[in-house]
């Protein structure tokens, strides 16, 4: 069974009188060990779909299965707790946060999980060690370049060992030097077994995935679909 099954699932947002189909008929399946990209233009339906992919959010209509788990039936708080088990989330800022360090910001998943202290940092520190960075632990964000920050906030998403790893325009704040490292960190992931959604609008990052499905107007196509050729992307 796929670790991601979307079935003709729908967001709509009412905006003024009318209706937005943010999401129209969306069906997807991801498999245990896939690194898909997301490509789509401004206002595709990207972040509602990155919301609903990262359990932020359900949908109006259809279904989401995520490790077996239906998540349309689930309240609140069973989100919440499926979120923090089984999603890695990294974005374009890394939302570190600024006052603690290389390793105490990898450390916090594990903390809020009731990890040991011991535990927490020796998986900490392997989890550095994974990115490249075990000798910057100690090191503050601000101390840090932005690819550096970036791979603090990969190995914090994976500390978990979530399900899957969910990354959103990770490169849009680096620069192409600097973006082609991340993208090459998340291939050697990707080898090592980790289910990767690269969520981007821009065609030269999504095409660095091993598959690419495409969003427009809230609806999906496989492979680049129609928007190959947009001068939109
Ligand atoms: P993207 O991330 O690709 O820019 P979004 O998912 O943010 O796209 O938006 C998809 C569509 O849904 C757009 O038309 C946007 O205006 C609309 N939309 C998104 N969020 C809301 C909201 N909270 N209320 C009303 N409309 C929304
Ligand atoms: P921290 O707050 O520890 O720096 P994050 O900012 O990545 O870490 O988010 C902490 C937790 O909040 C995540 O593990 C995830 O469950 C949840 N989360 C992630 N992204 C979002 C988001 N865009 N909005 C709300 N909650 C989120």
């Amino acid at each position: 069974t796929p670790i991601i099954g979307i079935k003709n699932m729908m967001k709509t947002y009412k905006l003024g009188g009318e209706t937005v189909h943010a999401l129209n008929d969306v069906s997807l399946e991801i498999q245990k060990g896939e690194f898909l990209a997301i490509i789509g233009p401004s206002g595709s339906g990207k972040s509602t779909l990155m919301n609903m992919l990262g359990c932020l959010d359900r949908p109006n209509e259809g279904t989401y299965h995520l490790d077996g788990k239906d998540i349309g039936k689930m309240d609140d708080n069973s989100l919440a707790t499926i979120r923090n088990r089984k999603i890695g989330f990294i974005f374009q800022n890394f939302n570190l946060l600024g006052k603690l360090s290389a390793l105490e910001n990898v450390e916090l998943p594990l903390l809020y999980a009731g990890m040991p202290t011991r535990e927490r940092r020796e998986r900490a520190l392997e989890g550095l060690d994974k990115v490249g960075l075990k000798d910057r632990a100690g090191h503050l964000p601000t101390q840090l370049s932005g690819g550096q920050q970036q791979r603090v906030a990969i190995a914090r998403a994976l500390v978990g060992q979530p399900a899957i790893l969910l990354a959103d325009e990770p490169t849009g704040a680096l620069d192409s030097k600097t973006s082609k490292e991340i993208l090459l960190l998340m291939k050697e992931l990707n080898e090592l077994g980790h289910t990767i959604i690269l969520i981007t609008h821009d065609l030269e990052i999504a095409k660095q995935a091993r598959r690419m499905v495409s969003i427009q107007d809230g609806q999906l196509f496989e492979n680049g679909g129609v928007l190959l050729g947009n001068a939109a992307i």
